[in-house]
This record gives C-alpha cells, structure tokens and sequence, in this order.
C-alpha cells in the first residue's frame, strides 16, 4: 500500500526482485556475506558484488557503503549494518535509526530516487519488529520531507506479519 502520496510504500516479498535505482543490504561489519537476506542478495548478485566489497574492508555498525548491482534488477546495493539486539540500552535505537539516515544519505549524495529497505536488524540480529519499524517509518518519513530528490521508498517485507506491523505505523506518517 501507499503512504505519504506514494513516496513510501509497503511490499511483501523478495528484495532481490526489485526494480529500484537501490536495494538496502542488512550486512554484518565485514561485508562479506551472510545469511537472510545477506545471503539472497550475494545468491542473487553473483560473485562480482564480493569481489567489491572484499575492497571496502568493512563497514562500522550504523554506517553505510554503496556498490554495483551486479546481476541483481536493481542498479546498486547500499550495504548498512544493524545493530545485534541487546535489550535496547546499549544504543540501538540510535544505531538503527543511523542506519536508515546514512543509507538514504548515501542514496540522495548519488542521485539515487528510488530505494527499497528490507527490515533491518529484524531477523537474526533480534531487534523487535514492532520497535525496530516504529524507528524506520520515522526516520525514512524525516528524510523524505526534507530530500525531494529521493521520489520512493520501498520497505520490503518478508512476511504477512510484518507488512501488517510496516502498514499500521505508515498510516500513522
Ligand atoms: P539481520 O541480521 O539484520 O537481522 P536478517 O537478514 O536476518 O538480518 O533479517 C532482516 C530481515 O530481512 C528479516 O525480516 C528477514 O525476514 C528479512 N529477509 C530475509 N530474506 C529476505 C529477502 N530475500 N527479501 C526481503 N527480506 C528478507
């Protein structure tokens, strides 16, 4: 469905099917590889996509790198790294929010204007859904309002349950 006049719109799905100038990466620090949707991307992209980020060396939790696309639809793949959930006190919240600001950073600084994020943190990592998407609709919502260069933003869901909880907090943008 579509939120704030179709500048941010939910999907449930495969991130890796996208049509979109950038697909967001959930990567681990080392950006070379993983599971969930780490792996699908690197599956889907082919070997050229770890050929380049073997050159980056890394990437700080919070912080966020761009690359090639390789075979994948979209054109690039901003790499971003959540954080593993602790509990909430150990900084987080503001991890994951820098996340998203540096990913679309990254994003408008290229001229990118359409960018589809998977739910970061969510999955291996351990944040709770319900907290982790309250931080990503607010902070992609701040964004938006202030970078018209950046025309949508995709979240993709991988599952019912989380386009529902991606639903309920878009229509409350
Ligand atoms: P993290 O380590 O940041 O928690 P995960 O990849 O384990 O990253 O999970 C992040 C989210 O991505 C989870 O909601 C998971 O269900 C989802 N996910 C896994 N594969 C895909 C995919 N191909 N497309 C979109 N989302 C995916």
């Amino acid at each position: 469905m579509d939120h704030l006049d179709g500048r941010i719109r939910v999907v449930r799905g495969d991130i890796t099917s996208l049509t979109v100038d950038a697909i967001v990466n959930a990567a681990n620090r080392t950006l070379l590889g993983g599971g969930g949707v780490d792996g699908a991307i690197h599956r889907a992209a082919g070997p050229g996509l770890l050929d380049e980020c073997r050159g980056i060396g890394g990437c700080p939790t919070g912080e966020a790198r761009l690359t090639g696309g390789y075979r994948l639809p979209a054109r690039h793949v901003i790499h971003t790294v959540g954080p593993v959930w602790h509990g909430g006190a150990r900084g987080e919240p503001d991890q994951l929010a820098a996340c998203y600001r540096n990913s679309l950073a990254l994003a408008a600084k290229q001229g990118l204007r359409t960018v589809a994020f998977p739910a970061i943190s969510t999955g291996v990592y351990g944040y709770p859904i319900e907290d982790a998407t309250r931080i990503a609709v607010r902070e992609v919502a701040a964004f938006l309002a202030g970078h018209p260069g950046i025309e949508q933003v995709t979240f993709v869901c991988f599952s019912d349950r989380d386009a529902a909880v991606y639903e309920r907090e878009c229509s409350r943008a």
